[in-house]
């Protein structure tokens, strides 16, 4: 049986990209990234082909119409997907194949055969995630506060019994790393975190 394979999901700025880079930095045998297609624009230093498949919403739908995607949605205004293919390009490689996903191809993913094990990253709170997508400066106020309306979704969704298998609050990013590489090394079995309250 395959190595089941990682879906880390939560809120747009919560440092998810973070620790993924992170993780691919110190074991690139171990894990690979599967890169999505998506209609948004590429931020300034994302390469076609490594972070995302940019494309448009004709290519897109067509991909859709062609059973290309194991899962897809719309996240603020653009489509985003994960091919089959994408997925297959790691694992044919044996390494763990990592997903960064918004919630509802979780539980698109949640629904295949993949058994794939999923984290939810947490903020520490509501205005540290308001600050950190303020930081990147990637994103228009306008972006920002579509992001966090969903943010607050994907909280609630996270907050479900049974939604997520491990919760991560990334607050201090070397401690949330830590067990982050645990989790994706096998070496937990338990939710490692609770869900703080959020309501700021
Ligand atoms: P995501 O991939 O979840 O959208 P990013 O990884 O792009 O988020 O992180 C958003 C911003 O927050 C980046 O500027 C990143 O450097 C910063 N960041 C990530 N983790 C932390 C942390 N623990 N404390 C403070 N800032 C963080
Ligand atoms: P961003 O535009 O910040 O790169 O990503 C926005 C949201 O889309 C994030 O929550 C990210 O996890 C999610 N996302 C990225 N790729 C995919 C994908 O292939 N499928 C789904 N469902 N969500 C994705």
């Amino acid at each position: 049986m395959p190595i089941p394979p990682l879906v880390i999901f939560g809120p747009s700025g919560v440092g998810k990209g973070t620790l993924i880079n992170r993780l691919l930095k110190e074991f690139p045998n171990a894990f690979g990234f599967s890169v999505s297609h998506t209609t948004r624009t590429p931020r300034p230093g994302e390469i076609d082909g490594k972070h995302y498949h940019f494309t448009n919403t004709d290519n897109f739908k067509f991909l859709i119409s062609q059973g290309a995607f194991i899962e897809h949605a719309q996240f603020s205004g653009n489509f985003y997907g994960t091919s089959a293919q994408a997925v297959q390009d790691v694992t044919a490689t044996g390494k763990r194949c990592i997903l960064d996903i918004e919630v509802q191809g979780v539980q698109q993913i949640k629904q295949t055969p993949l058994h794939a094990i999923v984290v939810f990253v947490s903020p520490p709170s509501m205005t540290a995630l308001s600050q950190r997508l303020r930081g990147r400066a990637t994103d228009s106020e306008d972006a920002i506060q579509r992001r966090l309306a969903i943010a607050r979704r994907e909280i609630d969704y996270a907050r479900q019994p049974g939604s997520v298998d491990y919760v991560i609050v990334n607050d201090d990013l070397d401690a949330a790393y830590q067990k982050f590489k645990r989790i994706a090394n096998g070496e937990l079995d338990a939710t490692v975190d609770q869900m703080p309250p959020l309501d700021d």
